[in-house]
């Protein structure tokens, strides 16, 4: 739950969020769209506090993780993120990625991890990689270790902030297929995506941002059928 979440830059110059309430509940897949400088990333960075911001409370199971008395490292394993471009530690192999988190923070036997990691490699096709380091894969494939990296700190939300943007196209399926199978399993999920169809298709809310604020959020239907805000009707003449 967000509440009244502001994040300035240059002395309050730059709003990137001005004010954002929202309320993400479990198992739901969340839409985040907006034109680009809406606060989009900002928003997420925030939620797991890669971005502290200037005020406001982020309650994850009823506890503010913006209360500088708490843990972060704890929430932030709660909450596993999936960036543009991929950020695997390109000097471990596949596996090495996955197990690497697992055992250090969770405390997972090397065996543990390797066997969940391996199961996760099975179920992206991709156990044959297992060896293979991040150079040695495609744009499609990097996701896709990612996305299962993310899972074997058996987060409860997962965030993903544009994950197809930077593939090229022929490798955008193989990583939304994976996305909506996890959505299908019941995953808490806010993803930013420029995907239109992804989000008609797997969204269970739609949120579209403007100027650092939630402009307007519903369905994909009410948003991209009978959007009500101006900004929000702009926005979908350009991309739809
Ligand atoms: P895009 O679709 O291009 O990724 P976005 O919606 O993700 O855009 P943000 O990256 O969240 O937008 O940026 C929101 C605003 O905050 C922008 O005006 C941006 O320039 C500004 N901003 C983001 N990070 C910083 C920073 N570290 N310092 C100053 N301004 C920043
Ligand atoms: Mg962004």
């Amino acid at each position: 739950k967000v509440e009244n979440l502001k994040k300035h830059y240059n002395g309050g110059k730059v709003k990137a969020l001005d004010g954002v309430n929202c309320h993400i509940n479990q198992g739901e897949v969340v839409v985040i769209i907006g034109p680009s400088g809406s606060g989009k990333s900002t928003l997420l960075r925030s939620l797991n506090l890669l971005e502290i911001p200037t005020s406001g409370k982020i309650l994850l199971d009823d506890v503010d993780i913006t209360d500088p008395k708490n843990n972060i490292n704890l929430h932030r394993q709660k909450m596993g993120m999936v960036f543009q471009h991929f950020n695997l530690f390109d000097n471990m192999n596949v596996l090495k990625n996955m197990t690497i988190a697992p055992m250090k923070l969770l405390k997972k036997s090397k065996e543990e991890a390797t066997e969940k990691a391996m199961k996760l490699l099975e179920r992206v096709g991709l156990a044959d990689r297992a060896n293979a380091y991040p150079s040695q894969l495609s744009g499609g494939q990097k996701q896709r270790v990612a996305i299962v990296r993310a899972l074997c700190m058996e987060p409860e939300v997962l965030l993903f902030d544009e994950p197809t943007s930077a593939l090229d196209p022929e490798m955008v399926g193989e990583v939304l297929d994976v996305m909506k199978s996890l959505a299908k399993d019941g995953m808490t999920m806010v993803v930013v995506t420029h995907e239109m169809g992804f989000a008609r298709e797997v969204a269970d809310r739609v949120i579209f941002m403007s100027d650092g604020k939630i402009v307007e959020e519903g369905t994909p239907e009410d948003i991209f059928e009978n959007p009500q805000a101006e900004r929000t009707i702009d926005f979908l003449k350009c991309v739809l």
